[in-house]
């Protein structure tokens, strides 16, 4: 069930134009603990996965948990856990690899040194809702046997709810200027600041990376820079885009307090991070990477 984001305190097209070619289309995930079932999407719910294909885990040599002094897990493999699974009815904005209309990511929850990201390493899998149950179904998945807490999520239901956005971080060089004077005249008039009002950092598909920290985007194997998929944010307080059904007290949102965060994945990521995935489709088989920051 999708939220609904109330409207933004002003609209961005009579008061910067400039702007509006930067506007991008997201999909807002809200994830809300709860007890999703294999055939929804969902936040660390399970899976709809074949009971004849392995579960994939990880034997990285250096795969460490920061909570037992960094010593190295291993060598058995450590299975991997459910974060997303999303279904394409779900999110319409999404485009899929041709004859699949499910992608699942998981991810090996240690920190992993690979790409010099210190973090799990996200594992994509784009299946067949059809294909995956002409057989047998997997009931229960493995548990890990050693994992970092930080990044084993809580089985959330997701409520995937389209939105726009305009850039934080990631704002053209010759607007960074302008967009932060004018995002203070805004704060004065209406309470609250362009950055609160019409970016969002919490877990979404599509749009403007969460970005914590400076944007660092990979560049895909073909020289191409790689598209944003998804990001998995520690953040889900959502602030202005506090939907609608949750809020028990009118106003902007930014001075609406919530418990969000009680009431989500639990992920602590490092501190308030995001791990975003980013993917090549010009390239077969869709090649991703991810990016950490916190
Ligand atoms: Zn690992
Ligand atoms: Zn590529």
């Amino acid at each position: 069930m999708s939220f609904t984001v109330p409207p933004p305190p002003l609209d961005i097209a009579d008061h910067f134009p400039d702007l509006v070619p930067h506007a991008r289309s997201t999909t807002l995930l809200y994830p809300r603990a709860g007890a999703p079932g294999r055939w929804e999407s969902s936040l660390g719910g399970p899976l709809l996965w074949p009971a004849d294909e392995l579960w994939p885990t990880c034997a990285a040599p250096d795969h460490y948990n920061p909570a037992r002094g960094r010593a190295v897990v291993g060598p058995d493999p450590v299975a991997m856990v459910s974060v997303v699974q999303l279904f394409a009815k779900d999110v319409p904005a999404l485009t899929f690899p041709a004859g699949t209309d499910v992608l699942q990511v998981l991810w090996c929850p240690l920190i992993h040194s690979e790409y010099d990201q210190w973090s799990p390493v996200p594992a994509l899998r784009w299946r067949s809702a059809v294909e995956a149950a002409s057989g047998q179904l997997r009931g229960e998945a493995p548990k890990p046997y050693e994992f970092d807490d930080e990044y084993v999520p809580r089985p959330c239901v997701v409520h995937p709810t389209e939105a726009v956005e305009y850039p934080n971080w990631d704002l053209p060089d010759n607007l960074v200027e302008r967009v932060g004077e004018w995002s203070d005249e805004v704060e004065e008039t209406t309470g609250i600041s362009y950055f609160d009002a019409f970016t969002t950092r919490q877990s979404k598909v599509g749009g403007y990376p969460g970005w914590t920290q400076a944007p660092r985007w990979p560049e895909c194997v073909c020289g191409e820079r790689m598209e944003h998929l998804l990001t998995i944010s520690a953040s889900e307080s959502c602030g202005r885009w506090l939907p609608v059904e949750e809020r028990t007290s009118p106003g902007s949102g930014w001075e609406v307090s919530d418990a969000r965060q009680d009431n989500s994945h639990g992920m602590v990521m490092g501190d308030a991070g995001g791990i975003h995935v980013f993917v090549c489709r010009a390239c077969p088989n869709w090649p991703t990477i991810h990016r950490y920051d916190c």
